[in-house]
């Protein structure tokens, strides 16, 4: 139950982490948002939300952390 919890918080960490810190690119070739700081055989990508170090394993590990951290907190 409380394992149940603490994962159901990492996942609501895990997106709101995601859409709001983690970076954002704009291919300048096609437009399209990406992830990816190359797009387009090689174009460099410009940054249009997020932070540059911010990347998909870095949202996963605050996310984690977020999961461990609020599950005691339910036994206060
Ligand atoms: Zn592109």
């Amino acid at each position: 139950m409380a394992g149940a919890f603490s994962g159901a918080i990492g996942s609501l960490a895990d997106s709101l982490l995601g859409g709001t810190f983690q970076s954002q690119y704009r291919c300048v070739s096609c437009g399209k948002i990406t992830e990816r700081k190359i797009h387009c055989d090689g174009q460099e990508t410009t940054l249009v939300q997020g932070y540059r170090w911010v990347n998909n394993d870095v949202v996963n590990f605050a996310a984690s952390v977020v999961g461990a951290v609020a599950m005691p907190l339910l036994f206060l």
